[in-house]
């Protein structure tokens, strides 16, 4: 079995917690959050939370547990070393350097194969454990997502979800307990970088593999804006998944740490979260675009 892998990537706070929820409802599909942080938070127990979003402990889950107590998934020293690859190998600043050895322009290093190995493992792992065809990851690591794009066992799509830099900066200025609070210069820095590689990434996969998406669109046009993803990851249409024009039905998820909304389900309300239209005061705004204007203009924020 070859699974398509819909990897989301994009800044975090982009809303792809909630999108891979939704999509989790697709017949077939399954959201396992963010997949790179389940060695760091089932096996070394040192993420920020062990829960998977069914609300058991990530080591109880059906989803999780063959794999992660079978032989195919480490133990704490091989999660340990795998953990420390990901940081050495996958982080977004090292997009460059895993895209041209995707592309076949630089030698990939053995850890680079030993972490793409142990990565695939897992969504195949997930595939059988689920029965799904489709695994939703919304890791959001671009570097992560040109390893993977190059392995002929998945079929990798990327959806790269925007969300408008006022809104990230108006949400990393808020605490939560969950994540830690970041200037908006740096969270613009973050927002321009995450962008710049998603793209870059989805140039090298080429237009049948790569979608783009504004998470604004998705709140105000969810049925439409999920039909568009569905066709991308090869279904029809999303008309499985229960819309209202507010609202979404959603059952229970398996996702790894994310948003704690992702522990919801039920109808849940669709939320613009465009608070910031009020609360940002205007020299706040005008930082904001200053920084980054080319960028957001290309994504039709004004
Ligand atoms: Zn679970």
């Amino acid at each position: 079995m070859r699974p398509v892998v819909l990897y989301i990537t994009g800044m975090m706070r982009c809303g792809s917690t909630f999108v891979g929820n939704v999509l989790n409802e697709l017949p077939g599909a399954v959201h396992i959050g963010e997949r790179y942080f389940l060695w760091k938070n089932a096996v070394l127990r040192d993420g920020t939370n062990t829960l998977c979003g069914c609300g058991l402990d990530l080591l109880d889950c059906e989803v999780w547990a063959k794999h992660l107590g079978g032989a195919s998934g480490p133990d704490r020293k091989g999660a340990e070393r795998l953990w420390d690859l990901q940081q050495r190998f996958l982080r977004t600043r090292h997009t460059a350097p895993r895209l041209a050895e995707s592309l076949g322009r630089r030698r990939r290093p053995s850890e680079v194969d030993e972490l793409g190995d142990a990565i695939a493992g897992i969504h195949h792992a997930v595939a059988e454990a689920s029965g799904a065809g489709v695994v939703v990851d919304s890791s959001k690591y671009a570097a992560d997502a040109a390893v993977l794009a190059a392995r002929d066992d998945l079929d990798v799509r990327v959806l790269h979800i925007v969300r408008d830099p006022r809104a990230t900066v108006t949400s990393y200025l808020a605490p939560k307990n969950y994540l830690e609070r970041m200037s908006a210069p740096r969270t613009l820095a973050y927002w321009a970088g995450f962008n710049v590689a998603s793209e870059v990434v989805g140039a090298a996969v080429g237009a049948a593999k790569y979608l783009r998406i504004r998470y604004e669109d998705f709140t105000r046009r969810p049925r439409e804006v999920t039909d568009e993803i569905a066709r991308f990851a090869g279904y029809s249409d999303a008309n499985a998944i229960s819309f209202d024009s507010a609202s979404v039905v959603l059952g229970g998820n398996h996702t790894v740490t994310g948003n704690p909304d992702r522990l919801r389900h039920g109808r849940i309300e669709i939320q613009r979260h465009e608070r910031w239209r009020d609360t940002m005061p205007l020299p706040g705004k005008l930082a904001a675009f200053a920084g980054v204007a080319p960028l957001m203009l290309r994504y039709g924020y004004r």
